[in-house]
């Protein structure tokens, strides 16, 4: 496995929008099943650590549910704040 190819794949799915964005969600640690990571695309070893997120809505309801590892879910909350800011600037320039 090459270990550089999770992170290439990871910006690669949030830059083309293919992962949703760290913007409002809930996090929970847990004891992997054999999950494939939603960020990666690579399997979460059996009794690793991984992430389950709920991305939640405006009504704080649950709208989809995504698997990490560790590593991607910090390198997805880093990827996301940077698009997230760059969003946001282009939104605020739209603003009448
Ligand atoms: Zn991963």
């Amino acid at each position: 496995m090459n270990p550089e190819a999770p992170t290439a794949e990871v910006r690669r799915r949030v830059s083309a929008g293919l992962l949703p964005k760290a913007t409002h969600f809930r996090a929970f640690a847990g004891r992997s099943r054999g999950a494939t990571c939603d960020a990666c695309g690579q399997q979460i070893l059996r009794s690793a650590v991984q992430y389950d997120i709920d991305l939640l809505d405006d009504s704080e309801l649950v709208s989809s549910t995504v698997t990490m590892h560790p590593d991607c879910h910090v390198l997805w909350l880093e990827l996301s704040r940077v698009s997230a800011s760059i969003a946001g600037a282009g939104k605020f320039g739209e603003l009448r």
